[in-house]
């Protein structure tokens, strides 16, 4: 690269995000660099991996369009079939419903998507952190040495703490910021159900959260809780970590500690989770924010990956066409919006409405005998039917 190079487009971040962004904006026409800190693409993982079938996603969310790398993966990237979602309330009356989907090794898929986008023509650049952000001027340090580069639009994917929102005054105040921190170990020698999710909730286990079984294999899984920053960690115990949490979970729990407690622990994975929403404005004149960036993800379930890439789509195209003249990038929030936008808010309302009721076994165990499995699967996605919402809300008075 020549000290003075420029790109219609420069992505950072490349996560589910940042390489769909970087594929749909080289497949339609524009020169694009993408890059990410990483010396490895997806590695390490910050994700249980699990992604819906396309015809989940589509059905839960009608007007959106999916990016082809959602659906056409090859077969090395899936570990373990989904035909089944369980939830588990605390007194550990489960209900279940069909969820027909794939527990993803997110390292390969990343890998996958980041092979896409260069493919289609876009400049990958990996161990390589963008510093600092001027205008359209990226500065960036790694193993390729420290660079200046101009772009007529920036795409920040660049995850949860996100440094392009931060400098194009995209970021949500820190005061409004919400997020889950979640912490998770992939798991061998377990006695798991192999093709079905298991979501458990309770507050010895996992207050103000939950905990989940995702299976990776016929006795192999990742296993992880998810606790929010905040509101609900003054609900844990004093003293206990989200680590012993989880412990005391894949021992002691009724359901799950047989399931578990003979598990050996291969790998330990963190991350954080915004859960609430996306920011006032996604972009600017000529920059934009997508994925956790962005927070485009279901504050009901932490599903990230779908609205990420869906988004990462339209923020491709739109900043092609914007390189090319034909217009603003502003559009890209107006787009993404329209696609699932409302969706998103509503995940966040759910959520909040989840939270009151989080604080107390009874609540919450009443709130899961009022809620169909049916309308529990749509609810992870984005929508809150009528009486749902009505029944959350008169259980949270009646709490007061
Ligand atoms: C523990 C956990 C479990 C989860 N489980 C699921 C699940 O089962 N299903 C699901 O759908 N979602 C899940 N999610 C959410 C999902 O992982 C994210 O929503 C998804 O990865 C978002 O993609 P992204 O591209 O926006 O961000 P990321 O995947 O975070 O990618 C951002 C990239 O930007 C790079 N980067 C950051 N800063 C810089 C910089 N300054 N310079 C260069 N590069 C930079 C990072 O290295 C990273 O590769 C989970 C999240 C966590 C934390």
């Amino acid at each position: 690269m020549t000290p003075e190079a420029s790109y219609d487009v420069i992505v950072v971040g490349a996560g589910p995000a940042g390489s769909t962004a970087a594929l749909y904006a080289a497949e339609n026409g524009a020169s694009v660099l993408f890059l990410d800190k990483k010396r490895e693409i997806g590695s390490p993982i910050q994700c249980a991996g699990f992604l819906p079938d396309v015809s989940e996603v589509q059905a839960l969310l009608r007007d959106a369009r999916l990016p082809y790398t959602l659906k056409n993966y090859p077969d090395s990237c899936a570990l373990q079939r989904i035909e089944t979602q369980r939830i588990v309330p605390p007194n550990c009356n489960t209900k279940e419903f069909a969820v027909r989907g794939t527990v993803l090794d997110r390292r390969r898929y990343d890998q996958f998507l980041a092979e896409q986008a260069a493919r289609a023509g876009a400049e990958l650049m990996i161990k390589t952190r963008v510093t600092k952000i001027e205008g359209t001027t990226v500065e960036t340090s790694g193993i390729f040495g420290k660079h200046k580069i101009k772009a007529k639009a920036i795409i920040g994917a660049d995850g949860p703490n996100s440094l392009v929102a931060k400098s194009t005054g995209l970021a949500p105040k820190p005061k409004s910021r919400e997020v889950s921190v979640a912490i998770e170990y992939q798991v061998g020698n377990v006695d798991i159900d192999p093709s079905a999710l298991e979501m458990y909730f309770g507050k010895d286990f996992v207050p103000g959260g939950y905990a989940w079984i995702f299976p990776e294999g016929k006795d192999r899984a990742n296993v992880g809780i998810g606790i929010r920053i905040g509101i609900r960690s003054g609900m844990a115990e004093k003293g206990i970590s989200a680590k012993e949490y989880l412990h005391r979970f894949m021992q002691d729990h009724p359901l799950a500690g047989p399931k578990l407690k003979n598990g050996i622990v291969m790998n330990v994975i963190a991350g954080i989770i915004p859960v609430n929403g996306a920011p006032e404005r996604t972009a600017t004149e000529n920059a934009l924010i997508v994925g956790d960036a962005a927070g485009q993800i279901f504050a009901t379930n932490g599903g990230g990956i779908p609205p990420a890439m869906i988004a990462g789509k339209v923020a491709g195209e739109t900043a092609a066409e914007f390189a090319a003249g034909k217009c603003r990038l502003e559009e890209y929030d107006r787009r993404w919006r329209a696609q699932f936008g409302q969706a998103l808010e509503t995940s966040v309302q759910a959520r909040k409405l989840m939270d009151g009721i989080m604080k107390s076994d009874t609540l919450m165990n009443a709130a899961f005998k009022l809620i169909s499995p049916e309308q529990m699967k749509v609810m992870q996605c984005g929508k809150l039917p009528g009486p749902v919402k009505l029944g959350l809300q008169a259980l949270n008075r009646g709490k007061k």
